[in-house]
């Protein structure tokens, strides 16, 4: 039992500190690597959402017909942002990289997730700065970070576009996980609200899971309440698969 324990202990902190170990290993699958956070194989096996689609226009939702543009939900919805984009599917590697960063907080991986962001589209050519979505102060305590901010300022590594901080969480929302689409809108409806005057008109909001565009939805209605005109929604994940309209 004591072994037990102390083999799963050893394991914990070998993820816990894999940057720190040498030679450094794959956080995936645990195979040497020469540098980086994960292997090539990993990388490739990424469920990424290919550019080139099919793809909705509009929210960025992988397309099972290739002659589709948009998604049935686009089609009969408005939406507060004007284009939503992930780069990948959440499942598999890219899954366990984002929670990595968000429940076990790999705060290395940051950096890693920022540089897939710059691949989900060439967005970032549109905005003049970037934003998150916010953490309610609580939350923020009890995390110690913010895992879309960490993923925003990485990103103004890359871009050389400024982040900002625009929206305040007014209100503590219940997770969304085990919530129907209908029941995450209501959760997070009025929860996000414009901090202080827009300085920029078109700007990019980065998060790390877009799974009913709820909360993305709720954020772009507070910036453009705030004065934004221009919303880009950029996650590293999209949860819930494929449209098949
Ligand atoms: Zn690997
Ligand atoms: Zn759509």
């Amino acid at each position: 039992m004591m072994i037990r324990r102390g083999a799963a202990l050893l394991g914990e902190l070998a993820r816990g500190t894999l940057q720190l170990l040498y030679p450094p290993h794959c956080y995936l699958c645990g195979a040497p690597i020469e540098e980086g956070y994960i292997c090539n194989d990993c990388y490739e096996g990424l469920p990424r959402i290919p550019l080139e689609g099919p793809l909705c226009v509009r929210c960025g939702a992988p397309l099972a017909d290739p002659q589709a543009d948009i998604c049935g939900e686009c089609a009969n919805r408005p939406w507060f942002f004007d284009r939503a984009r992930s780069f990948g599917l959440y499942e598999g590697g890219l899954a366990e990289l984002v929670k990595g960063l968000k429940y076990r907080g790999e705060r290395a991986l940051a950096p890693l997730l920022a540089r897939y962001l710059l691949e989900a589209g060439d967005f970032f050519k549109y905005t003049e700065a970037l934003t998150f979505v916010p953490l309610s102060p609580l939350k923020l305590r009890e995390r110690g970070f913010n895992q879309a901010e960490l993923l925003a300022r990485e990103m103004s590594k890359l871009t050389g576009l400024p982040t900002i901080s625009t929206l305040v969480k007014v209100r503590e929302t219940e997770d969304q996980t085990a919530l129907s689409p209908a029941e995450r809108l209501e959760n997070v409806r009025g929860a996000f609200a414009p901090r202080g005057v827009a300085r920029f008109s078109r700007i990019g909001l980065i998060d790390d899971v877009y799974t009913t565009g709820a909360t993305a939805e709720e954020c772009s209605r507070a910036l453009k309440e705030g004065g934004y005109e221009e919303v880009y929604v950029l996650t590293v994940a999209r949860a819930g698969g494929r449209q098949n309209d």
